[in-house]
């Protein structure tokens, strides 16, 4: 047997957007199997929380707006002065609107493509020399299904991570030779805040109450008719960072309960 499926030990990973929802299930579980994690978010406060209820010497947080092209160099420079290295960076931070497309706010439009797209590509050009130094990286781009198939009143939300798609593709080829990969994963609906949220949004434009949205709205478009498990989602993550698959690259990760199948 050559390697274990799952094999973080002592890599050091950099998850933006962790101080909430997928972020921060990615960052327990790395450090579960024996990664180092630098928590990243905008949100000081509850990043300062969240490095506490972990208690571990594996982990530090470092505040970073991914809107900010030089706030993500100095990220990725701090990680290698306190872990010497940069083996896995995990574009995850996001954020929703939802509108039609006439009274979408076009600040809010900008934004959302900022956050999640316009970040992804910034990541990837500062976090590439490290990793092609290292002959080692593992990117991973949290998608969506939205990154696959549309979704009225998500305009913004779907233009990001379709993009982030194309920019997995492009970034996987150009470091093709360098023993990294990059990869997507395009989660369907987990319960987050992020999803929670939309709740109400999802009612006013549907026409119908939140407690109706789950079994009116989402689960008819849902096969396994569940949520996802966002455990499952760190899972992908884990694996994806593993030796065993180091030629899965420039594709997309799909763990959506059966959405994009139909
Ligand atoms: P969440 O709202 O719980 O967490 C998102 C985090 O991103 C927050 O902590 C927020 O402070 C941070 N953030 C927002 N703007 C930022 C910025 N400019 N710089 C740095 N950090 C910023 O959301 P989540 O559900 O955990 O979503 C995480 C990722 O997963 C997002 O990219 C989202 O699109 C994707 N996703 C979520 C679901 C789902 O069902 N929740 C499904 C598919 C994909």
């Amino acid at each position: 047997m050559k390697h274990n499926i799952i094999d973080v030990k002592d890599k050091v990973v950099i998850i933006t957007g962790s101080a909430s929802g997928i972020g921060f299930e990615l960052a327990k579980k790395y450090l579960a199997y024996g990664a180092k994690v630098v928590l990243s978010d905008l949100n000081a406060g509850s990043l300062h929380q969240k490095v506490k209820e972990l208690k571990s010497p594996n982990v530090m947080s470092i505040k970073a707006d991914v809107t900010e092209e030089e706030e993500i160099e100095d990220l990725i420079a701090k990680t290698k002065k306190h872990f010497g290295r940069v083996d896995i960076f995990i574009n995850n931070a996001g954020i929703q609107h939802v509108d039609s497309i006439e009274s979408f706010p076009t600040e809010t439009f900008d934004k959302m493509i900022a956050i999640m797209l316009r970040a992804s590509f910034l990541s990837i050009k500062h976090c590439f020399p490290t990793m092609k130094e290292q002959k080692f990286g593992r990117i991973i781009n949290i998608a969506s299904i939205n990154g696959l198939v549309g979704f009225a009143g998500k305009v913004a939300y779907n233009a990001a991570k379709h993009g982030i798609i194309g920019v997995t593709k492009v970034a996987a080829l150009e470091c093709a030779k360098d023993g990294i990969t990059v990869n997507a994963i395009c989660p369907g609906y987990i319960a987050t805040p992020l999803v929670l949220n939309q709740m109400a949004d999802l009612a006013k434009t549907r026409n119908v109450s939140v407690e109706k949205v789950l079994e009116e709205v989402l689960y008819p478009l849902i096969p396994q008719k569940t949520l996802i498990d966002i455990d499952d989602i760190a899972s992908l993550a884990l694996f994806a960072s593993s030796p065993c698959a180091k030629h899965i690259t420039g594709t997309s990760l799909i763990i959506d309960a059966g959405y994009t199948a139909q």
